[in-house]
């Protein structure tokens, strides 16, 4: 089933940011990127909302997600998805994100440790994909797992990015859709 974008609006008001965050809980209401230990960040909140609604997920959807960091991102897809496959390459944000979403209920997240850019190949393909760091240029291998009519969102670009859009037709044709300008921290 499509997602109606006033229930993503409303877990969005509902979701208390400040439990993904370790130093800087106060702020935790600010529209803004902050520091998770390890030269990482939390998303800019408004960004996290933005990016789960024009990924157009359905409940059926199988998602995978590079760059778990907090998990607050994670928190949206897998709340909306049927499954979620997350990666992340730094060892202690994957563990306290894994354990964050465990204790509060989530039991639709697999959890990775490696470099997304490679995907999760035994898990594909995947009706949608959602990278979370920025990319110099698009990994061959995303585009390679995801499935017939699916979609990918992508901060490509070195200092500032530029959202794209990447879709897969029916017959494996891609196209590729500039958006906003945004700003991610660097994928390794
Ligand atoms: N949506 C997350 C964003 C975290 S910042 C949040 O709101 O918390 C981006 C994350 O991508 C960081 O945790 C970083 O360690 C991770 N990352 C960077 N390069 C990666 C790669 N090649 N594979 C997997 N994760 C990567």
């Amino acid at each position: 089933m499509k997602i109606d974008k006033e229930d993503i609006i409303s877990y969005y008001n509902k979701l208390d940011r400040s439990l993904f965050m370790e130093e800087n809980k106060m702020y935790a209401h600010v529209d803004s990127p902050f520091p998770i230990g390890y030269g990482q960040t939390i998303s800019q909140s408004s960004l996290v909302l933005y990016m789960t609604i024009n990924l157009d997920i359905d409940s059926e959807h199988k998602v995978l997600e590079i760059g778990t960091g907090s998990g607050y991102q994670s928190a949206f897809l897998a709340k909306f998805s049927k499954e979620l496959y997350t990666v992340e390459i730094i060892e202690p944000l994957y563990l306290k994100a894994k354990k964050r979403l465990s204790a509060m209920g989530f039991d639709n997240i697999e959890y990775k440790l490696g470099n997304g850019s490679f995907g999760w190949i035994e898990k594909s393909p995947f009706d949608r994909i959602i990278v979370t760091a920025a990319a110099g240029n698009i990994p061959e291998m995303l585009i390679e797992q995801l499935a017939p009519l699916g979609k990918m969102i992508i901060p490509v670009g070195e200092i500032w990015q530029r959202l794209v859009f990447v879709t897969k037709d029916i017959d494996g044709r891609i196209s590729y859709q500039n958006d906003i300008s945004v700003r991610f921290v660097k994928l390794v």
